[in-house]
């Protein structure tokens, strides 16, 4: 305790997801003394209601099919029924124990878990308010690591009850009979996934002219034709234009993409339109910290404010909103300050994952970008029906795509959907931040027979000669 009862550190976090967590502790390592405000559990949204529980119900949803297909592998399961009130009890059990972990962490490496509201407070203070009492904090660096939550429409606002967002279905505990979900972005395809598996009947109502937009056009249209096979419906370049509560649930009125009125009637709405920044009650204003139109924090390569000791990660700094990223942004923002690093985080190469099923990952451009940049663009698709370890599996839904570039051989991106698509989508990741050509992923042995050797092939089809197809 110095001064007037503040307590002293080198660095403050304010937040404890992805971002802010990991900073704290490779800040720890740095040899710095550090404090970690979170208000609510610590790992933030991702840990909490976010990545790690989804995933958790995505499992539960992929058992599902699994079970059902029992069967053909000699295993007699009578006749299936699901609940997913088990499956939210288990999702809440993994959420508990990633907690805990960070908790183990703090210990660990002397990170201050200070419990309360962060806020700037002047040059190298942080007011921390807990139940009303409000204590101080002083260092001369502070990051901002506060994240995102769900926005909603104007006429779709949560309540809760009949209209969630993603925090609210994370609790669900009954399936609904029939489920309306806008945006089709990764938490709307992700949820969509898991209702479906619990006996919901889905509609999924998407502003754009297909699902997961972000996502190469060949890849959107294989997961549209895979949902609509698992009976989901989807319409896309829709407008909504009212939403009514009708006591047992809500009418919404859209437009489709001719402009021809519609009227859809639901037990539950889920709106997944996207996230805004925590950057409001923050002290950001008063410290002078500079806000983009969008509300995020406007840093530079090495995640500084425009205030001097002020950094911020994460969401709140502006997207791609990815725990990944926030992670890499935090291990870069305090190995700078300790003056341990030259290399900024590589944005050119973050991967996207949607962990539906078939899964989706991809990294770098589209094939649609990479022609818009003036690339000599070939790609290639290597189809998982041509891999034994995917056909051994049971699961052949979808590809492997590669878009490279004509002159070098660079891989300009990678796209990929199926069986662990999320996991190896790590290998082009590896491959493009260490430069490699598709030659050189195509040359480099992999085992047989595992879902990688797709990855090979995939590189063979870009350059126009694969094996297994
Ligand atoms: P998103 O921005 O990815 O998708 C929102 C979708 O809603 C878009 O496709 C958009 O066109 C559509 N939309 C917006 N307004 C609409 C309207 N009025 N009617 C119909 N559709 C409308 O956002 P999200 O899926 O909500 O996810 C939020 C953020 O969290 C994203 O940045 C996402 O990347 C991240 N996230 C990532 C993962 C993952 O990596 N697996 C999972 C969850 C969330």
């Amino acid at each position: 305790m110095v001064g007037n009862g503040a307590r002293e550190f080198d660095l403050v976090v304010i937040g404890s997801g992805p971002g802010g967590y990991v900073a704290a502790i490779r800040a720890s390592q740095l040899g710095m003394s550090v404090a970690c405000v979170e208000s609510e559990k610590l790992g933030g949204v991702c840990l909490n209601i976010g990545c790690i529980p989804t995933k958790s119900l995505l499992t539960s949803a992929r058992m599902v099919a699994e079970v059902r297909d029992a069967g053909k592998h000699g295993i007699a399961t009578g006749e299936v029924t699901v609940d997913l009130a088990p499956a939210q009890t288990r999702s809440r059990q993994v959420s508990d124990q990633m907690n805990r972990g960070v908790t183990h962490l703090f210990r660990k490496n002397r990170v201050s878990h200070v419990t309360g509201h962060g806020r700037l407070a002047g040059p190298g203070r942080v007011e921390v308010e807990r139940d009303g009492v409000t204590s101080a904090l002083r260092a001369p660096h502070i990051i901002v690591a506060t994240g995102s939550r769900p926005n909603s429409l104007p006429f779709l606002p949560i309540d809760g009850r009949d209209i969630w967002s993603s925090d609210e279905a994370l609790y669900v505990t009954e399936a609904p009979g029939t489920l309306a979900i806008i945006g089709a972005g990764a938490i709307g395809m992700e949820f969509a996934d898991i209702f479906e598996a619990y006996g919901t009947q889905v509609t999924i109502l998407e502003a754009l002219d297909r699902v997961l937009p972000v996502e190469d056009e060949d890849v959107s249209a294989h997961i549209a034709k895979s949902y609509r096979r698992r009976g989901m419906r989807i319409e896309t370049g829709v407008r909504l234009t009212a939403a009514e509560a009708t006591g047992k649930g809500m009418a919404l009125s859209y437009r489709d993409a001719e402009g021809e009125a519609h009227s859809l009637v639901v037990d539950r709405v889920l709106s997944a339109v996207g996230r805004i920044p925590n950057t409001e009650d923050v002290g950001l204003g008063a410290a002078g910290v500079s806000l983009s139109e969008g509300g995020y924090i406007e840093i530079d390569e090495w995640m500084r404010t425009n205030v001097g000791g002020v950094y911020a990660i994460g969401d709140c700094a502006g997207g791609p909103l990815l725990a990944h990223k926030a992670t890499h942004e935090g291990i870069v923002c305090v190995e700078k300050i300790a003056g341990v690093t030259h290399r900024s985080v590589d944005y050119g190469n973050i991967p996207n994952c949607t962990y539906c099923h078939p899964e989706v990952a991809s990294v770098g451009l589209t094939e649609a970008e990479a022609k818009a940049r003036g690339y000599e663009v070939e790609t290639g698709s290597f189809p998982w029906i041509g891999n034994g370890r995917a056909v051994a599996y049971g699961d052949v839904d979808g590809f492997v795509k590669i878009v490279r570039d004509r002159t070098y051989s660079e891989i300009l991106g990678a796209h990929i959907i199926g069986p662990h698509a999320t996991e190896l989508i790590a290998e082009f990741v590896l491959a493009r931040h260490l430069e490699s050509t598709v030659e050189e992923v195509e040359t480099a042995m992999h085992p047989h027979p595992t879902l990688s050797e797709a990855i090979g092939e995939g590189a063979l089809a870009a350059l126009g000669r694969p094996i297994h197809i």
